[in-house]
């Protein structure tokens, strides 16, 4: 084979591993994950003393400042170390930080508001020894843990999730080699009833991940199987997290700019159409759309949605369907030029034409390729002016 002179860049990104920990360990987890809410709600609650004191000065205790505090804690807690506490720590001191609060929320070790458990640590408290991992001397088994192989990690977690299950958590780096896209650009419109409508006329199917199992976490909560129904939600979950995951990374190989409709879940939500905006799980789709596109070098521009619904994509004039009494109308026929259109599939390419031509916010996009990924997700608001300029 001759060699090719092309030079691939590989880069490397950060995945969190989750890998499900052996039902043996979990009375262990669990008690552990007690001693974590202590150290946690007596840091929040120095924390928020010393911000506001009785008498003196104010403090805003930093991560630091609480390890101090809380030096030699560690011999009495049977369950956890001192890295597990500076990890709470600091992760308390963090979230402090970004919530701008003095006092969070305390973590429920019982009763009906439980926390979900959550036990952090540093990296060199988790050994590798045959089959089995040690935490600070216990014995831990996970499933699949030979994906945990060659992998470094500085520090990760036990979590709860809501069905009671513990899973390991650990970011570790994956190395990738970016490709060229086949195509140049594509404009998305997420729908209700299908998830999502590239303007080539591909289609995501919304709703079915967890429509189906509805009917069964319905009969589940009559019988009074709680443990039952959360499981099925999470199957549910899991299922449209997964069908999201392989159609952005799909879209992401395929185009080079992909312009988003940006529509305002919010304010769906408050209609009768919530369960589905919940279901189509827009949010998370953009999310793996923005970080993917960025990795791979792609430009993911949101596009104002404005009129894409009711302009006809072949000659601009506003005949389509407009408002929630017209949700159900899925294809139209334009009365200005005759044009038969699929709803979305016509909201996704006024999207991309919108997306194409942006008004003068930023008007040095003419490359296609040029951006460079830091810049790779941007906003502009280009729905009513590329219509016009359109029609
Ligand atoms: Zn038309």
């Amino acid at each position: 084979m001759p060699m090719e002179p092309m030079v691939i860049e590989v880069s490397t990104c950060i995945r969190t591993l989750r890998l499900k920990v052996k039902a043996e360990s979990y009375p262990w987890l669990n008690a552990a994950a007690i001693q974590v809410n202590q150290v946690w709600n007596w840091g929040n609650a120095t924390s928020a003393k010393a911000a506001r004191p009785f008498a003196g000065a104010a403090k805003w205790l930093s991560g630091f400042d609480l390890d101090k505090l809380s030096a030699g804690a560690a011999e009495y807690f049977e369950y956890i170390g001192s890295e597990t506490i500076q990890r709470v720590n600091a992760e308390l001191a963090t979230r402090r930080r970004q919530f701008k609060k003095t006092q969070l929320r305390w973590r429920v070790s019982r009763g009906a508001k439980r926390s979900l458990g959550w036990v952090p640590f540093k990296a060199a408290q988790l050994k590798r020894k045959g089959k089995s991992l040690r935490f600070t001397g216990k014995a831990f088994r996970v499933f699949e843990q030979d994906q945990l192989q060659g992998t470094k990690c500085k520090c990760g977690c036990f979590a709860q999730d809501s069905v009671g299950d513990w899973w390991l958590c650990v970011p570790v780096e994956r190395s990738f080699a970016p490709c060229m896209p086949k195509n140049e650009e594509v404009g998305l419109d997420l729908g209700l009833k299908d998830t999502v409508a590239t303007s080539d006329g591909e289609k995501l199917e919304a709703g079915r991940f967890y429509r189906d199992i509805e009917q069964k976490i319905a009969r589940a909560q009559r019988r009074g199987h709680k443990r039952q129904a959360k499981r099925l939600h999470r199957t549910a979950a899991r299922r449209r997290k997964d069908a999201l995951q392989k159609f952005s990374t799909k879209i992401v190989d395929q185009y080079q700019r992909i312009f988003v409709g940006d529509v305002s879940s919010a304010k769906l939500i408050k209609t009768r159409m919530a369960k589905s905006v919940l279901d189509a799980g827009w949010g998370m789709l953009k999310t793996q759309l923005q970080y993917k596109g960025q990795q791979a070098g792609r430009r993911v521009l949101i596009v104002s949605e404005r009129y894409t619904t009711r302009a006809c994509s072949s000659c601009g004039s506003l005949s389509g369907p407009a408002g929630l009494a017209m949700l159900d109308v899925r294809i139209w026929v334009c009365s200005g030029c005759g044009d038969t259109h699929d709803r979305d599939v016509n909201a996704a390419k006024n999207i991309l034409s919108a997306g194409r031509c942006p008004p003068s916010i930023s008007g040095n996009e003419s490359s296609p390729s040029g951006a460079p990924p830091s810049q790779a997700s941007s906003r502009c608001e280009a729905g009513t002016s590329a219509l016009a300029a359109a029609a």
